[in-house]
Parts: C-alpha cells; sequence; structure tokens
C-alpha cells in the first residue's frame, strides 16, 4: 500500500513522504485492512522498528475527535510528543508531571500524550476530556503482565470504554506469546506479525564463536582464560570493539547500575573506541566530525552538568566514547547520554535492562551480557520478553544492513533453548494482586463509577484479568477489600459518609458503597489506600505532638514511611550513623522504632527523611549524593515523590480539619529548594 493511499490530508502524506515513507511496511498494511483508519479496534504485535508509531499516527489522524496516546514511561512521552508535534496541523498536550490535576486544558488539543498514571488521575480527578476521546493508542500493552503498572493499565483501558463509548482503541505490543488474548479482550482485529525492516540474527557466544541463528558463525578474538565474570566482560569488550571498528554502534547490557558503570569503564580502554572517538581520534564513524574528537568535548558537556562521582566516571567513560545509562543517573546526564548516541558521539551505551523498554536508541550491535538479576535473595534469569526486547534494538532501519544481538553467558546451551529457540511469555495479569484491587475499587467507588459491589464488579468484569480467568470469583475478593478498605476509614459499605471513617456494617456488602471523605481524597490524590491510611494516623500523632517537636523533619518522616516512598539502600557503615540520627531525633517522628512492622524500612525512611530535610537546608547535590551513596537521579525522583507525598498528606490534613501545616511548609521548602539548584545549574 502507497502513501497516498492513505486517508489523511495531503500535508500529512507530503511530510510521510519528506521523511522516507512511500510504501507501507507490511505490518502498517495490515493495519490498515484491520481497519485502523476506519475507527476499527487494533492490537498490533509486532517487533521493535517495524513502524508502530505511523498505526498510531494513522489511527489519531483519522478519528472522528480527539485522541490519546498512553506511554509507559515520561521519557517517552516527550518523545512521542515531539513526533506528533511534528504533523502538520495537528495541535499535541503532554501530560505526565503532577499526579494529581485534571489539567483541563488538554481538552483543546487534538492528541494529548499521557503516561497511563496520569490518565489513572485525570479519570479519577473528573477531566472532562476524557469523555470526548474518540481515540486511544495504548504503547507497549504487554506491560498489562507487570505487577504495578499492568492492573493501573487495565483498569484505565476498561474505564475509558464505558466513558467514552465506541471509543477507538489501538493496542501496540512487543511479540507475545497470547496477542490473541488481548486483541479478544479488546474486541480488535489482531495484526500479528515477525517481519523487521532491517534483519536480525541472534546468536550465543560459545568458546570463541559466536553461533548465529541463522547458521552463520563469528569467530571472537579469544579472550584470555580466566573467571567466568571476566571472561564475560573481556568477550564484551572484544564484540563490542569489533563493531565500532567497523563504524557501527553498540548496545551492552548488564544486570546493576554499578556493572553498566564498570564494563563502561573498561571499554573505555579499547584501542577502538580511544581511536575512533579520544583524544587520538579524528573522526567519527560518519566522518561528519571534521577534526576535534568528539569524545573530550562530550565530556565536557558532562563535566558541566555536575560533578558528582557518577558523573566523573560519565565523563571519564565518554572521553573514549563510552556512556552509561541507568536509573541512578542524574536526568540531564541520562538525557545527554542518550541525545549523543543518537548523534554518533557515542560508540556504545553500557546499560540497564529499563534502556530496552525506553527511548529509541538503536544499534547495529546488541551485546548482552548478563542473563540474570539479584532479585534481593537469589540471582533469576531475566524473563524471555525482556531480553527479546533488548535483542530488538539491534538493526536501525536506513543505517545498518542487518542487526545482531549476542548473548554471552556461561551456559550457553541454556540460553540459547530460553532466549532464541523459545518464544516469550504469555501475557498474564496482575490484577487481583490485592494492593492493586485495593487502590482500584476504592477509585471506582470514589470517582462515581460505582456506588454498590455490582458496580464494581461490573466494572471489573471488563478488565483483561475477567477475561482471562472467568471463572475465578471476583465477588469473593471484591467483598475481602471493601472490608480492608472500610476497616482504614476510607470506603463506607451502606452509605455511611464522614471524615471520621465509615461506620461500616462489613457484614452485608450486597448494599451501597460509597467514599468517605478521606477515601475520596485519596483518591484523587493518586496515594494508595495503604499510604492514605499511614498518613492519616501520622496526622493524629502530630496533633498529639507538641509544638516544637512538629519540624519540617517530622513531615518528611511521615510521608517517607509510606509504601508510595521507593525505597532506598543502607549500607552497613551507616546503619549505626542513621539510629543514631534517628535517636537524636526520635522526638520529631510520628513513628517509633518499636511501633514499625519493619525495623530495617523504619531506618530506611529515617535516612531518606535526612537526606530531604537537608536537602532542603541547602546541601549541595554532590555532598548529599556522595555521603548517602544515592545516584543523583535517585535524589531526583525522591524530591519529586516526596514533594507529591507531602501535598497528598496536606490535603488530607485539610480533610481531617486537622490544624496543622507543617506538610505544606515541608512542600513549600522543597519547591524553593529544587528552584535555588535549578539557578545554581544555570550558573556557568
Ligand atoms: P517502532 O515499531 O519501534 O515504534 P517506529 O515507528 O519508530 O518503530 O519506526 C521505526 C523507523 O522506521 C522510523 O524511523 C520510521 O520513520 C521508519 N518507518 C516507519 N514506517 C516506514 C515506512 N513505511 N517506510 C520507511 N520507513 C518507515
Amino acid at each position: 500500500m502507497h502513501v497516498r493511499d492513505l486517508p489523511v490530508s495531503a500535508t500529512v502524506r507530503e511530510q510521510y513522504r519528506a521523511s522516507g515513507i512511500e510504501e507501507l511496511y507490511p505490518p502498517q498494511a495490515a493495519a490498515v485492512e484491520a481497519g485502523v483508519t476506519r475507527g476499527e479496534n487494533v492490537v498490533a504485535a509486532i517487533p521493535t522498528a517495524s513502524g508502530k508509531t505511523l498505526i498510531a499516527e494513522l489511527a489519531m489522524l483519522t478519528a472522528d475527535g480527539p485522541a490519546l496516546y498512553i506511554v509507559p514511561l515520561r521519557a517517552l512521552a516527550r518523545e512521542k510528543y515531539e513526533s506528533f508535534a511534528a504533523l502538520p496541523g495537528v495541535s499535541v498536550g503532554i501530560s505526565t508531571g503532577d499526579f494529581d490535576s485534571p489539567a483541563e486544558a488538554l481538552g483543546e488539543e487534538d492528541v494529548v500524550v499521557a503516561t497511563a498514571e496520569k490518565v489513572d488521575s485525570a479519570i479519577r480527578n473528573g477531566a472532562s476530556w476524557v469523555e470526548a476521546l474518540a481515540c486511544v493508542v495504548v504503547d507497549e500493552v504487554h506491560l498489562l503482565g507487570r505487577a504495578r503498572r499492568g492492573p493501573t493499565l487495565e483498569i484505565t483501558l476498561a474505564t475509558l470504554q464505558r466513558r467514552a463509548p465506541g471509543v477507538q482503541i489501538v493496542a501496540l505490543s512487543a511479540t507475545v506469546d497470547n496477542p490473541d488474548a488481548i486483541a479478544a479482550w479488546l474486541d480488535a482485529e489482531l495484526v500479528e506479525s515477525t517481519w523487521r525492516p532491517v534483519s536480525l540474527r541472534r546468536g550465543v557466544y560459545v568458546d570463541g564463536d559466536v553461533d548465529f541463528d541463522d547458521g552463520s558463525t563469528l569467530a571472537v578474538d579469544a579472550p584470555p582464560p580466566g573467571p567466568a565474570g571476566d571472561r564475560d566482560t573481556e568477550v564484551t569488550a572484544a564484540l563490542v570493539a569489533d563493531t565500532v571498528d567497523d563504524g557501527g554502534q553498540c548496545l551492552a547490557f548488564v544486570r546493576s547500575r554499578r556493572e553498566a558503570e564498570s564494563l563502561a569503564a573498561r571499554l573505555a580502554e579499547e584501542p577502538a573506541l580511544r581511536d575512533r572517538y579520544g583524544d587520538s581520534g579524528d573522526a567519527d564513524p560518519e566522518g561528519s566530525h571534521d577534526t576535534d574528537p568528539p569524545g573530550p568535548r562530550l565530556a565536557e558537556r558532562v563535566r558541566e552538568r555536575g560533578g558528582t562521582e557518577t558523573g566523573r566516571r560519565l565523563a571519564a567513560a565518554v572521553e573514549s566514547g563510552v556512556g552509561f545509562h541507568h536509573a541512578g543517573l542524574a536526568s540531564d546526564h541520562r538525557a545527554l547520554v542518550e541525545s549523543a548516541y543518537r548523534d554518533r558521539t557515542l560508540g556504545v551505551i553500557c546499560a540497564t535492562p529499563t534502556l530496552a523498554a525506553g527511548v529509541n536508541v538503536p544499534a547495529r550491535r546488541v551485546v548482552v551480557r548478563d542473563l540474570e538479576r539479584y532479585t534481593g535473595e537469589e540471582m533469576t534469569p531475566l524473563p524471555t520478553l525482556e531480553v527479546h526486547q533488548m535483542c530488538g534494538r539491534a538493526g536501525r532501519p536506513h543505517l545498518d544492513p542487518y542487526g545482531e544481538a549476542i548473548l554471552v553467558a556461561a551456559d550457553p546451551a541454556a540460553v540459547r533453548e530460553r532466549y532464541v529457540d523459545a518464544g516469550p511469555e504469555a501475557i498474564e495479569s496482575q490484577l487481583t494482586e490485592r494492593e492493586a484491587l485495593r487502590t482500584h475499587v476504592l477509585s471506582v467507588v470514589a470517582s462515581g463509577f460505582a456506588d454498590s459491589k455490582r458496580g464494581v464488579l461490573n466494572l471489573l468484569d471488563a478488565t483483561f484479568f475477567a477475561f482471562q480467568s472467568p471463572d475465578v470469583d471476583l465477588s469473593g475478593l471484591v467483598d475481602g477489600v471493601a472490608a480492608t478498605l472500610s476497616e482504614m476509614g476510607l470506603l463506607a459499605v451502606g452509605g455511611a459518609t464522614n471524615a471520621e471513617g465509615a461506620t461500616a456494617d462489613t457484614g452485608t456488602l450486597g448494599g451501597a458503597l460509597s467514599a468517605t471523605d478521606l477515601g475520596a481524597t485519596v483518591s484523587r490524590q493518586y496515594v494508595r489506600p495503604e499510604t492514605g491510611a499511614r498518613l492519616v494516623d501520622a496526622i493524629r500523632t502530630i496533633e498529639s505532638m507538641s509544638d516544637e517537636n512538629v519540624t519540617p523533619l517530622t513531615a518528611l518522616g511521615a510521608v517517607c514511611a509510606t509504601p508510595d516512598t521507593r525505597g532506598t539502600y543502607l549500607g552497613n557503615r551507616e546503619r549505626a550513623a542513621i539510629y543514631r540520627y534517628a535517636t537524636r531525633h526520635a522526638a520529631e517522628f510520628t513513628t517509633a522504632p518499636d511501633e514499625a512492622d519493619d525495623f530495617e524500612s523504619w531506618l530506611c525512611a529515617v535516612k531518606l527523611a535526612r537526606i530531604l530535610l537537608e536537602w532542603t537546608q541547602g546541601a549541595d547535590r554532590e555532598a548529599l549524593v556522595d555521603q548517602y551513596r544515592i545516584g543523583p537521579g535517585d535524589l531526583e525522583s525522591h524530591v519529586e515523590r516526596a514533594t507529591w507525598l507531602l501535598g497528598a498528606a496536606d490535603a488530607l490534613a485539610d480533610t481531617l480539619n486537622a490544624e496543622t501545616s507543617v506538610f505544606e511548609a515541608a512542600r513549600e521548602e522543597l519547591d524553593a529548594s529544587a528552584d535555588a539548584d535549578a539557578e545554581r545549574r544555570r550558573r556557568p
């Protein structure tokens, strides 16, 4: 099918042509045949780089009204926003920031790009633009199988279909084992294909050679014999150097942040990389840099963006054209690594698996050095789908003749069977995970979607879970969850609604359900019920504390002890120091160690509260990051979460008519430090 035959405006067709799109790729043509431009629901389960964006655009451009594009990650939202905004005559909005604003202005846009959490939050806050939607595109719909994100996504889709009846749903998926189930659930046509614009061969390293699945082999310059870990690193280095020598770019996946940084340091010593990107180098792979080697210039830009230990290690590695990428990296460093790689001033990125699901960074060769991950208790193999996503990054359309993905492992036979020969896993709903169900039952009642157990069950009936497990009795589960929510004072059974909680009659759940004022606030503020309950306890404790003990540390300690706070790590050496700090400030905290469910997480909450307090007191980012051994990216996300949770705590205090303003005050301090930090960083 040719672009000229598409039912979109002539200017859009022209733009497609200008960007090199003439004939539709086969999966795209199949999607058009399946009715994606005629308002039909479509699930497209196709590989990376097979042109999903165009399928989404065709749906959104031909829809009879505004469209919503749901992304799983914020970093992707920005990328998609930019790509849609470049379409002629299309206005685009983006919604990824505050968790709790209805963002009414988005109703003006043709296309809104938002994370699933943001859409869920908009629905809970009664945003009217949701009802006007004509088309919803869900990117990476296979994330339905993830513990936290999955339930949010399926409830959001089920609700959207109710709120905007007749809305077209287009779901884009990686190749998974059961796309037919997803399609049947969404009442959609299935487009399933393994077609790729650039061919991909996958291989496993065995004793000096890579054996590819197409029968070919590649000899690897034999690394010295040594312990398995070192050997895998040396094999990885040889494979990367080989591609870079050849003018290509690589991604190397490892299991942890620390491994990403140490592999980067090792690769930075490779002559192939130093020659091409480093001080002795004189050209980039395409010859577009005339004289200056790109590495040192990029290193300078890394240094300009902050001097933490992580930043210094990054600067040192990029001197040789090697970057690393993980969640602990400061967000501006992460963005710089991504853009430098796209500009080809980096030859390789050493990354944790999150990069595989993230932004667009294709490579000629992908090397997966670590196929297991530490889960806190033991090493477990990575899911097949995840490894396939990494492999799928190999082969850049228009740039590489082919892509190669190579797995390096101690047990090549097992790895071949699991990741090369076998298909990916099936996607399974995670909705009945108790915590997820609690969150969503409260939200459907609080947002006025259901006012009885029957109403809740009706909505749950439209979820992927109900579709996959028609025989499971959701009714019993809902009873249990409603009873717990009622004990927490968030849900009233039988109609009682007051700020003090439900006068619950938990025995007769056939009756009316309504959110208490607290429950409504919890839902609107987008915190988990458990977080809401803990904050309510903290607020009540604060009311009984004497004024001089209620300090910013009190507020920070309370929000850091909720399950919506991301945990932090406590090193052995700092444990005693944090305990001493906690003892010194015991009167300011709302919980004592002996009241905590778990001493270790209590100490972690104290540590986090201390970091945030020192941050508001003007400690600089470098000092905090180095002293508490967290990544600069962690500091950013802790500050952001705490800001959100302090706002939620303040709203709950209002609902309870509590006098305290300590949460609002702490939130203002965090905002002020964020402004001061941005100002410091703007200065040369
Ligand atoms: P993905 O499926 O990973 O989302 P993209 O939609 O980003 O893939 O497409 C990958 C690349 O292929 C983009 O650079 C895009 O411009 C290009 N592309 C998409 N469709 C076509 C086409 N029909 N002809 C030529 N290039 C195309």
